[in-house]
């Protein structure tokens, strides 16, 4: 096949199912596989010429819509300078103006950046310096993680050993996963009254294991993949107070999170909270490329720095890739030079009053928003293959997972656009009563 051969339409998922893994999918029963030929601002474009409203942001990436002229001149600009590099031994400007753009509008004292390629890798590294900062500390023993039930990190295997062991894939990799701390999952919500037995399961575990334990590592007030579950930042403030008293590693995983999708830029500042270790992924490029960071505080950079091997052990091939530093610069000055904090309030109060009637189902246990978050949770597990042809043909792209039909839209999503989502939700949700 030579390269610029255009694949007849006719064959495209036929060689799809022959050659073609999708995620978490058996590959000899796909579902419905939905060929996208164009994505422009909130739409994806089916090769009929129909379009789709998208109200996922392509797994809660593409934050600016899609084709954007700022973010396309961004990778081309970049495209004509340096596609890519090796990074040990070489600097470049987009690196440099990322990390440093990272260090400012991050949490304070995050420091030092780690690039990688994907937020799972973004974990594996933010466990390896953990481990290492403590290794250097004289205290090797130290190699446990304490973590949340209901937990989502990634598909690797330091990611998926703290992922929730029941929903994640524990199951299958089991025999061959590290065995970490599980502290019951929050469950104290975002607005509920936050009492100290909400913590006090957690207080314990971290207190009997305090010598064994390198650091908690945990989604900042939204449990995202495990069921979208918003939590009190009373409870992130109190892990990170325990977190101190024990003098054990606070990693907060905003690989979801980050950048504006909970209405503050990241959500620790829900909860005021600086942690030692910062995961950052997802929409950090804007959806564009893939692109992941770990942040660090100097305590933790210093920490390593001082031990027997000084050297941080991770590099990547494609650490810190140009073109993706590149669109990344242009998605946060974007974002940062719009009224972003408005526009998620907007969608956010537009969601709650339109996902309302869904409550009326006595089949739907809860429904809830925050930020540019909009969930319906059902009693039983959603069959998302069923669900999938109907939300195609209302005309919009939601993909629902486990126990949960959620909107995550991008932050230009307009009003009317949005409205189409909602109702959309709406009436499947009500066509779940046949
Ligand atoms: C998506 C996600 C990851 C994994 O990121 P990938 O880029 O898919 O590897 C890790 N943690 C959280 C909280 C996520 O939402």
């Amino acid at each position: 096949m030579i390269y610029n051969h255009q694949i007849a339409p006719q064959d495209l998922l036929r060689l799809d199912r022959e050659h073609v893994w999708h995620p978490y999918t058996d590959f000899t029963n796909p579902g419905l596989i939905t060929p996208i030929t164009r994505a422009q601002g909130v739409e994806l474009q089916l090769a009929d010429g129909r379009v789709l409203i998208d109200g996922m942001s392509s797994w809660w990436a593409a934050v600016h819509g899609y084709n954007h002229p700022v973010l396309n001149q961004a990778v081309i600009d970049q495209l004509g300078k340096i596609a890519h590099v090796m990074f040990a031994g070489i600097t470049h400007e987009p690196a440099v103006k990322l990390a440093a753009t990272l260090a400012r509008i991050t949490p304070q004292g995050l420091n030092k950046v780690f690039f990688s390629d994907s937020g799972s890798v973004a974990v594996e590294i933010a466990l390896k310096m953990a481990l290492q900062y403590w290794h250097a500390q004289g205290q090797a023993q130290r190699t446990m993680f304490l973590t949340l039930k209901r937990g989502y990190h990634g598909d690797t295997f330091g990611a998926m050993s703290v992922c929730d062991p029941h929903s994640g894939m524990h199951h299958l990799f089991h025999h061959t996963l590290a065995h970490h701390l599980f502290a019951e999952a929050p469950t104290c919500g975002f607005d509920d009254t936050f009492q100290e037995s909400h913590i006090a399961k957690f207080a314990q575990l971290i207190q009997q294991h305090r010598q064994k334990i390198a650091a908690v590592i945990l989604e900042p007030i939204v449990q995202g993949a495990g069921g979208m579950r918003f939590y009190s930042p009373e409870y992130l403030r109190r892990v990170r107070e325990l977190c101190d008293k024990h003098e054990i590693l606070l990693i907060v995983d905003e690989i979801a999170t980050g950048f504006g999708r909970t209405g503050k830029l990241f959500a620790c500042e829900h909860a005021g909270i600086s942690p030692d270790i910062m995961c950052l992924g997802k929409a950090l490029s804007g959806g564009y490329i893939t692109l992941a960071a770990t942040l660090c505080n100097d305590k933790v950079s210093n920490g390593i720095a001082s031990g027997d091997n000084p050297a941080f052990m991770h590099g990547p091939t494609y650490m810190a890739n140009p073109l993706a530093c590149a669109v990344a610069n242009a998605s946060i000055e974007l974002l940062l030079s719009t009224n972003w904090q408005e526009r998620v309030a907007a969608i956010s109060q537009q969601m709650r009053d339109e996902l309302a009637p869904c409550k009326d189902f006595s089949y739907v246990k809860d429904v809830r928003t925050l930020g540019a978050i909009g969930v319906v949770e059902l009693h039983e597990p959603v069959n998302t293959a069923q669900l999938m042809p109907l939300f195609i043909e209302q005309g919009v792209w939601v993909r629902p997972f486990g126990h949960i039909i959620y909107l995550m839209p991008p932050f230009i999503i307009n009003p009317e656009q949005l409205s189409r989502l909602t109702s959309a939700v709406l009436k499947v949700v009500s066509a779940l009563a046949d």
